[in-house]
């Protein structure tokens, strides 16, 4: 497996030099390793920006232990899982395949993204939780994965033609650095396409309120809407309004009910360009 995409120093963005045990930044000194099932961890290791705030936060420790046990409960319910599902099913439908494409999954967690896409090893795969992506090889794919900060991406200005998350943004803290970076990194003519469960909008609270905030009270006595301003720092309003400082977006799709609304809907489906008048 290599990367075809050139990687840089998330401290200092210069180009990193690359030997058998990993990458070398030699401009600031900083090196990274690459972790077993061949994960590339370029996490800064000075300018971080996101860290402090979340790891530090009590409620965040508090639930820490239980974070995977919610994942696992999503995918486990046949529901909950089908209805993941139209994001990833959504995204095809907006930008069709990866093929001839660069094209990065940022927040690729477990890899769900990676059935729903032709070709398969070449979708670089991004998330700060390597332990995720390492079940990502036990489906047999070779693609490159990278453990990154999605504040200090390692990737040039301009390389990927295309730029893709589902259900992730939503747990994106310092959403609009977020943003600015997939700015930074995606070509010109490049398209981002982005899909999240609508936070914040009556009908998905509500289902949340009679699901899981029931079963988590139950199981763990903990206090799902302190759950959910942790995991869920961001709602579907402010990250449109958040992308729209940057791209244009020119495609939305709603779902289930297809109307524009937060409030009637599940999940948001977005297709945007960049807005060149930045540049
Ligand atoms: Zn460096």
């Amino acid at each position: 497996m290599s990367c075809n995409i050139e990687l840089i120093c998330p401290d200092c963005r210069s180009k990193l030099q690359h030997d058998s045990r990993g990458y070398n930044c030699l401009a600031c000194g900083s090196s990274f390793e690459i972790l077993d099932e061949n994960i590339i961890d370029l996490l800064p290791k000075h300018n971080k920006a996101g860290d402090e705030i979340i790891y530090r936060h009590s409620d965040y420790k508090s639930q820490f232990p239980y974070l995977s046990e919610i994942r696992n409960y999503f995918y486990t319910k046949k529901l909950a899982a089908w209805s993941m599902s139209w994001g990833h099913k959504n995204l095809i439908r907006l930008i069709g395949g990866n093929v001839n494409r660069t094209q990065v999954d940022l927040g690729i967690g477990r890899g769900d993204h990676y059935d729903y896409v032709d070709d398969k090893n070449s979708l670089i795969g991004v998330d700060y939780d390597a332990d995720a992506m390492r079940d990502i090889r036990k489906k047999g794919i070779d693609a490159p994965l990278v453990r990154a900060d999605i504040t200090r991406l390692p990737f040039p200005d301009q390389s990927f033609d295309v730029v893709t998350s589902t259900n992730a943004f939503e747990h994106f803290y310092y959403i609009e650095v977020c943003i600015e970076e997939i700015y930074r990194i995606l070509k010109n003519d490049g398209v981002l396409a982005v899909s999240f469960p609508i936070v914040g909008g009556w009908l998905m609270d509500t289902l949340s309120r009679f699901g899981p905030q029931r079963e988590f009270k139950r199981r763990y006595g903990l206090n799902w809407d302190k759950v959910l301003k942790v995991e869920h720092c961001n709602t579907s309003r402010y990250i449109l309004e958040a992308v729209r400082r940057l791209f244009i977006i020119k495609k939305i799709i709603w779902s289930p009910f297809v109307i524009s609304s937060h409030n009637l809907n599940m999940f948001v489906t977005f297709q945007a360009y960049k807005n060149l008048e930045f540049i």
